[in-house]
């Protein structure tokens, strides 16, 4: 079996499970140019915990973790299976860390993307939990000790924000500030060069990052696909846009 790639998806408005726009039309393309995944664990910005958690159900649930948004996005079910032989895997690969919690579900933050990428659902899914507790360094040890499942046919699949600022969003505001475009290409730029460490140390690209997000949960996923890339994996970046101010898109497609 091929090695997978690992992806990072910047997720946006959950709008986008619904929405036609550049963003979802480069996730529907990066889709079709992947080799079908066995299963799909995705860490969300979503499931913020104490601890590292994993879903072991069959089928887990779709919950509605957003406020306020038009009705058809609350019908939105996604149906995918759960799987249980990768969540035990996780666990093996893990150890201790990680914890069984069949309390969450598939969150926003992995089906208002996976509804536009794998529409049909066929592709089983476990969400792992982003321990709120953990400094950046270990979420990118944790994407390390993950990196075997790639090729065992997993496709690890982060979602979150590179930028992701709520409180300095303007929703009227087509590009983003000049604080969150640095950030942004900071990230971008270090990612390319494989300079990982600088990305996990993301305090070093000063000011920028003290405005890029008051809180990391956003962030933390890509630390995940960064632990979990090899040397010879090819970069490739799409969606490098920040919008609404506030908010980057950028997406790494690694491997
Ligand atoms: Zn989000």
């Amino acid at each position: 079996m091929n090695k997978m790639p690992v992806l990072f998806i910047g997720h946006g408005s959950p709008m986008n499970a619904i929405e036609d726009n550049q963003y979802t039309d480069n996730w529907e393309a990066v889709a079709k140019r992947l080799p079908k995944p066995k299963a799909i664990l995705c860490i969300s910005a979503h499931w913020y915990t104490h601890g590292t958690r994993v879903n072991t159900e069959k089928t887990p649930r779709t919950i509605y973790d957003m406020y306020g948004f038009p009705k058809p996005l609350y019908e939105i079910v996604y149906p995918a299976q759960g799987d249980p032989e990768l969540a035990k895997r996780v666990s093996e690969l893990l150890g201790e860390r990680a914890k069984v919690d069949n309390q969450w579900g598939f969150d926003h933050g992995s089906w208002s993307v996976l509804h536009r990428m794998y529409p049909k659902a066929d592709i089983p899914l476990v969400q792992l939990s982003i321990d709120g507790d953990a400094p950046a360094e270990v979420h990118y040890q944790i994407g390390k000790a993950l990196e075997p499942l790639r090729d065992e046919g997993v496709l690890i699949f982060g979602s979150g924000n590179v930028v992701h600022n709520l409180s300095r969003m303007n929703w009227s505001m087509a590009g983003g500030y000049d604080w969150a475009e640095t950030f942004d290409r900071y990230v971008a730029d270090r990612v390319k060069a494989r300079r990982f460490d600088d990305v996990v140390n993301y305090k070093k690209a000063g000011p920028s990052a003290e405005m890029a997000f008051y809180t990391p949960e956003h962030y933390y996923p890509l630390l995940y696909v960064l632990g979990a890339a090899n040397e010879t994996d090819a970069i490739e970046v799409f969606n490098d846009d920040c919008i609404m101010g506030a908010i980057s898109m950028t997406c790494y497609l690694i491997g």
